[in-house]
C-alpha cells in the first residue's frame, strides 16, 4: 500500500473503496508484488537453472496458483489435496513436489499415480516405497541437517527434536535402506523452517547437503527449501536475497563440479513470495475503553488470521480511514470469543467506530489458515492484476458452514 493523496492506494486502487466494494473483512493480494517477488528470486541467481516451488500452503488459491505458474514458478504441496489443487490451477505432476510429513503410505501411493515427485521424509515411508516401487519411482530424500534456524522453536523445523526429514545422523541407515531396495535417489531436500535470518544459515544447511550428495550418484536437483524471512515491521532483518544469491551460486558451482555434473537448485518460497502482497482488510465494530486500555474491536478474529496469537507474530496495522489522524494507543482486537488481539498498544490514527483498519503481510498463512471459528464465514479475497481487482474467493454463506452436517431427527 502506497499513500496517494491522502489515500491508501494498491495498484492504483483506494483501498477503502475495495472495502466499500467487496465488503469486510476482505484479504487483498497485489498480483505485481508477488510476480516482483519471483523475479527477484529468478534475479539472485541468474546463471543457474534454479527452479521455484511455491509452498502453497502459504496461500492455496487456484487464481494465486494460476498467476505463479504463469510466471514461471512451480509447487511445493504437503497435502494430497494440494497436489490436486495444484493440478487443478494447470500444474504438470512433473512441476509438483510432494512434501509430506507424517501422512499415510497410502497417500503417498496416490501421488505416485498422480505422477508427482515425492519427497521422503522418514525412513519406514523409504522402505514401504522401496518394496512397493523399487527402482522404478525416483524419489527426492528429506534430510535434517540439524540446523537451528532462528530462535523460534515452533516456527523452526531444523532442530534436534523436529519430527521433520531424515536425521543427517541416520546417513548410514538410510543408505543400507536406498542400496537394498534399489531406490533411484533423484534429489535432496532440506527445509529448516521459518525463520533463516541471513545466508550463511543457508550455506551451513547447504553444505551438509553437498558433502551427503556424493552418497548419490543419479541426483538432479538438490532443493534447499524455504526460510527466507520477509519484513513484519520496520528494522526487521531480512533475507538479503542476492548475498544469498552470490554466495550459494558460488558454493554451488564448485559442488557440482566436484560431483561431476550441473544440477538444478531448488527453493519452496511461501511467505517471501505472498506475504508482503496481502493485507486484510477489517472494519471498526466498537471502541471499548477499559481502565487498563482503549480497545479497537474489529469484525475479525484469530478465525481469520492466527499469527498474531499462534507465534506470536507481529503484522503491522494501519488506519486507511483516517490517514492522518492524531496518534493514539490502541490494543487491536477481533470478535472471536476467545483472547483474539491482533495489536497490543499500537500508536496509530484515531480509529473511529466503523474505520478501516488494514492489518499487513497477510499474504501467507492468512487465509490458508483461516477458520470457520465461532461459525463465522471466513473472509472474501481479491487479487490485483493490472490495475483493476477481481474477486477470487466470495464470502461463505450459512449454506457453507451447514454443509456437511447430517441432522439427527429426534
Ligand atoms: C512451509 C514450507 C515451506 C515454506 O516456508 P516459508 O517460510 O513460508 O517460506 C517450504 N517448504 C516446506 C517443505 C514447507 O513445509
Amino acid at each position: 500500500m502506497e499513500i496517494i493523496n491522502n489515500r491508501y492506494t494498491i495498484q492504483g486502487i483506494d483501498a477503502l473503496d475495495l472495502a466499500g466494494e467487496f465488503g469486510t473483512p476482505l484479504y487483498v493480494y497485489d498480483a505485481a508484488k508477488i510476480t516482483g517477488r519471483i523475479e527477484e528470486l529468478k534475479s539472485a541467481f541468474p546463471d543457474m537453472n534454479m527452479k521455484i516451488k511455491f509452498a502453497c500452503k502459504a496461500l492455496s488459491n487456484l487464481s494465486v496458483l494460476k498467476l505463479m505458474r504463469k510466471q514461471g514458478a512451480e509447487l511445493d504441496a504437503v497435502s494430497i489435496q494440494e497436489v490436486l489443487i495444484g493440478l487443478k490451477a494447470g500444474y504438470k505432476p512433473s512441476e509438483i513436489l510432494f512434501t509430506p510429513n507424517c501422512v499415510s503410505f497410502s497417500e503417498i501411493k496416490e501421488a505416485v499415480n498422480l505422477g508427482v515427485v515425492i519427497n521422503i521424509d522418514n525412513i519406514s515411508i523409504l522402505e514401504h516405497f522401496g518394496n512397493e516401487f523399487r527402482d522404478s519411482v525416483p524419489v527426492c530424500i528429506r534430510l535434517n541437517p540439524h540446523i537451528m534456524a532462528g530462535g523460534n522453536k515452533k516456527i523452526s523445523t531444523g532442530h534436534v527434536d523436529s519430527k521433520f526429514g531424515i536425521s543427517i545422523l541416520q546417513m548410514r541407515h538410510l543408505l543400507r535402506v536406498i542400496h537394498n531396495y534399489k531406490v533411484k535417489v533423484i534429489g535432496l531436500h532440506m527445509h529448516t523452517g521459518s525463520d533463516i535470518l541471513d545466508a550463511e544459515v543457508f550455506l551451513r544447511g547447504a553444505d551438509i547437503l553437498f558433502e551427503a550428495a556424493y552418497d548419490f550418484p543419479d541426483l538432479q536437483f538438490l532443493d534447499f527449501g524455504s526460510g527466507f524471512k520477509v519484513a513484519y515491521q520496520e528494522g526487521d532483518v531480512t533475507t538479503d536475497i542476492h548475498e544469498l544469491g552470490a554466495k550459494l551460486g558460488k558454493a554451488f558451482k564448485a559442488f557440482c563440479k566436484n560431483y561431476g555434473r550441473k544440477l538444478e537448485v531448488w527453493f519452496e518460497p511461501g511467505k517471501f513470495l505472498v506475504s508482503e502482497a496481502g493485507v486484510l482488510l477489517v472494519r471498526t465494530n466498537v471502541i471499548k475503553t477499559t481502565p487498563a486500555t482503549v480497545f479497537a474491536g474489529v469484525d475479525s478474529g484469530m478465525n481469520h488470521l492466527i499469527r498474531p496469537m499462534m507465534y506470536e507474530a507481529y503484522h503491522e496495522i494501519v488506519n486507511i480511514s483516517n490517514p492522518n489522524g492524531v496518534k493514539r494507543i490502541y490494543t487491536v482486537v477481533g470478535y472471536i470469543c476467545e483472547t483474539d488481539t491482533f495489536g497490543l498498544d499500537r500508536r496509530m490514527s484515531e480509529i473511529r467506530e466503523g474505520d478501516i483498519l488494514a492489518i499487513k503481510n497477510a499474504g501467507a498463512y492468512g487465509f490458508s489458515m483461516a477458520s470457520n471459528y465461532n461459525s463465522r464465514f471466513r473472509p472474501a479475497e481479491v487479487m490485483l492484476y493490472e490495475g483493476k481487482a477481481f474477486l477470487i474467493r466470495k464470502r461463505e454463506t450459512l449454506e457453507d458452514i451447514l454443509n456437511n452436517q447430517v441432522e439427527i431427527e429426534f
